[in-house]
């Protein structure tokens, strides 16, 4: 197991009543952008740890985190309450394969995510690789409420750099949203209506797919893109969807 250091939490920003991020400074190894590290408080005098994935870029300073406060959820809930100055434990060695030197070379590169799903591909697009690797890079954020699309900003100066190398699609599952897709991730796959409003097509051919955060938008996303032909990706059998689930 990585040796546990210590962190000091530099700001607290609440979104919602339940997201919020949380920067740290940290002396962490050099990470891959798509890994996870653990962070663990002490609770009781017991060390509750939880896999969580870097938001910010391996060049990026502070360490960067995105979180949904589970209901029940021990760490997550207890993380809400630290404030600038407070500790945390962090392995100092991340973890995982959810990054793009997994991921074959393909004309496009679409990465869905659910919820704090999205805090890789932040890390990812934060480096040159998918930008010298693919043509075109689409990123997708599927929310329940219109106030959980965070990090827009972020989204805005990436499409100022990148121009049409780079699309963004929303999903608000519980509003109706002008601008948004009304409704969830599969069902627009499905229905080929995600591909008609980005005037693009995915093909096994020349489409990589990324995705990560809840379980059911895995799931539900991998089945719909194995009827038109798509395969998961391993290192033994290469295909064309890479994924991570949260839980
Ligand atoms: C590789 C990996 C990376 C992860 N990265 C992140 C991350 O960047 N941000 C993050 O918020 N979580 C992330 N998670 C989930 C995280 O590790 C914890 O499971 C989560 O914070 C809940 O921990 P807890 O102790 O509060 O509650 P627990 O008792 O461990 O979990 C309670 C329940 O909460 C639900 N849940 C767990 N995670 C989420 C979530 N993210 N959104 C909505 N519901 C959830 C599940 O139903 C789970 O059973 C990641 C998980 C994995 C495996």
């Amino acid at each position: 197991m990585a040796e546990w250091i210590q962190g000091t939490v530099t700001d607290n920003m609440h979104w919602t009543e339940n997201l919020y991020s949380l920067k740290i400074d940290a002396d962490v190894d050099r990470f891959t952008a798509g890994q996870f590290t653990s962070l663990a408080l002490d609770i009781d005098g017991e060390r509750i740890a939880r896999p969580y994935s870097y938001l910010s870029g391996p060049e990026q300073r502070p360490l960067e985190f995105f979180f949904y406060a589970a209901t029940g959820g021990i760490l997550s809930n207890a993380m809400l309450n630290l404030k600038a100055g407070d500790s945390i434990w962090l392995r100092k060695k991340a973890n995982g394969f959810f990054t793009l030197n997994e991921v074959p070379d393909s004309n496009d590169l679409w990465m869905f995510g659910t919820g704090t799903g999205i805090a890789p591909f932040f890390s990812i697009l934060s480096t040159g690789e998918p930008w010298q690797r693919f043509e075109k890079v689409v990123l997708v954020h599927g929310v329940r409420s219109n106030a959980d699309l965070r990090y827009q900003d972020v989204i805005h100066a990436i499409k100022e750099k990148r121009g049409d190398q780079f699309q963004f699609r929303a999903f608000v599952s519980r509003e109706e949203i002008p601008g948004t897709f009304f409704g969830r991730i599969p069902a627009a796959i499905a229905d080929e209506s995600l591909e008609d409003s980005l005037a693009m097509h995915l093909s096994p051919e020349s489409s990589q797919i990324m995705l990560c955060g809840n379980p059911d938008m895995v799931k539900d996303t991998v089945e719909v893109l194995k009827q038109r032909g798509f395969k998961k990706n391993r290192r033994r059998t290469p295909g064309q969807i890479t994924v991570e689930n949260y839980w």
